[in-house]
């Protein structure tokens, strides 16, 4: 038989092969999801909030299933506290006696704010930033101008209120980061202070992003510089420009034509979907039961092609929507029973996944009763590092399959055989990088 070469878009193409078992030999695929699952679940967590790692965390652990947790770097004893970058700041809240907030001055004016030292200040951030993002523009310009007013007149105040990203209770440190990132856990950006992105100048939008991207760097490893969350789940023009730019995965937005994508507050059926993947959010606030979020894992397993990424926030009363342990314990136990039939892994390692899938090229070639399958990509093999799923159609005489790989020329890895209407195959994992693998139905060793 002459090699076959399958280039990107396999998957197309193999309804073609399909129809002729005989011909289907040696054909190799990268399977939609890792371990030919029927779909995956990222479970992520957000804000860095203490109960998340001392409650949610464990029940993950005694499951042994991995969660996403973007974490506030600021918030972390060691790293960069938040600050404003800009001009003195007694010149800029002077000014706002003279010249009204406008479009010229806005970005500088909502980044100051916050930074001015009283929680009802943050407050008027929030809200400006909450204004502006839903159209609103005049009506965040005069919020900002009520703010600064009370504030020159020293009329500010801290509230008794614990706002969850500056609760002086709720501290982690780099050690336990480090040591959670280390079971297998993926710790993420969710920049320094958790402010309105959309309404930053750029020296403060590139400080949250840059600031949080460098320390998560210096105490945890490049690794863990891989995906962000831009808080309140920004889909900002301006900020996704730049979050793009320095963070290789966003949970806020994805911009591939094979994914769609539904956020959080869509009420878009995901059932209906055509594309490749969906990725579909969802929070699992207070008012949402049980059945719901068990029907989604249902749905999920229903299709080939969904990506639930749930969306966790408090703990155990801490945090904003807190769900309780027993609540938590009782969810992952339902999405932990249904492991055999769905990946379940962290925020970044799908997205690594469906990227490495998308972007390398598979080619075989066949030798009397040997396969040799080489898989080439432009991606950079060290950042894109999770294992791929290769699935091989093999002679249907064989009842057993060996992987040999030639890089590591005293390695065998003995490999089971499937049967499906297509004829039989093998699966077996491979990294980006690696160099020729070789399938023959008995060891050469
Ligand atoms: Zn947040």
């Amino acid at each position: 038989m002459k090699p076959i070469v399958i280039l990107f878009g396999i998957s197309i193409l193999f309804g073609v092969y399909a129809a002729q078992s005989k011909a289907n030999i040696g054909n190799t695929v990268i399977t939609k999801w890792q371990g030919d699952k029927k779909s995956a679940i990222s479970i992520t967590f957000d804000d860095g909030i203490i109960n998340q790692l001392t409650v949610a965390k464990p029940i993950l652990d005694k499951l042994g299933l991995p969660a996403t947790f973007f974490i506030i770097t600021g918030k972390v004893q060691g790293a960069a506290p938040g600050k404003f970058i800009g001009r003195p700041e007694q010149e800029i809240i002077d000014e706002t006696a003279r010249v009204k907030t406008n479009e010229e001055n806005f970005f500088e004016r909502g980044s100051l704010i916050g930074f001015t030292g009283t929680t009802e200040a943050l407050d008027y951030h929030s809200r400006a930033g909450s204004l502006f993002e839903a159209g609103k523009k005049e009506e965040a310009y005069q919020l900002l101008d009520e703010g600064y007013a009370k504030l020159r007149k020293g009329n500010l105040r801290n509230t008794d209120e614990i706002v969850f990203h500056n609760n002086p209770v709720d501290t982690t440190t780099w050690q336990q980061y480090k040591q959670y990132a280390l079971q297998g856990h993926e710790i993420a950006s969710h920049t320094v202070t958790h402010p309105r992105l959309a309404i930053l100048d750029e020296p403060n939008l590139l400080y949250e992003l840059e600031q949080s991207k460098a320390d998560i760097e210096k105490y945890l490893g490049k690794e863990y510089t891989f995906s962000a969350e831009c808080p309140y789940g920004t889909e900002d023009e301006r900020v996704m420009a730049y979050a793009h730019t320095i963070y290789p995965a966003l949970r806020n937005r994805m911009p591939e034509s094979y994914l769609e994508e539904i956020n959080r507050s869509s009420k878009a059926n995901p059932e209906t979907s055509q594309k490749e993947y969906v990725q579909w959010q969802r929070g699992p606030v207070n008012s949402v039961g049980m059945a719901e979020m068990k029907g989604w894992v249902d749905t999920c397993l229903a299709h080939d092609n969904m990506w639930l990424v749930l969306v966790f926030h408090g703990v155990n009363g801490i945090g904003w929507e807190p769900r309780t342990d027993t609540e938590l314990e009782q969810y992952f136990d339902y999405m932990h029973d249904r492991v055999s039939d769905i990946w379940i892994a962290t925020f970044g390692d799908v997205t690594k996944y469906i990227h490495e899938r998308k972007n390398s090229k598979i080619k075989e070639t066949m030798e009397g009763d040997t396969i040799a399958v080489t898989v080439s990509s432009d991606l950079d093999a060290t950042t894109y590092d999770v294992p791929m799923t290769l699935k091989t159609y093999v002679p249907s005489t064989w009842k057993t399959a060996f992987l040999h790989k030639k890089w590591e020329s005293d390695q065998e890895l003995r490999l089971e055989i499937y049967n499906e209407a297509a004829g039989s195959y093998t699966l077996y994992p491979y990294r980006l990088g690696e160099g020729e693998l070789v399938l023959t139905e008995f060891g050469v060793k």
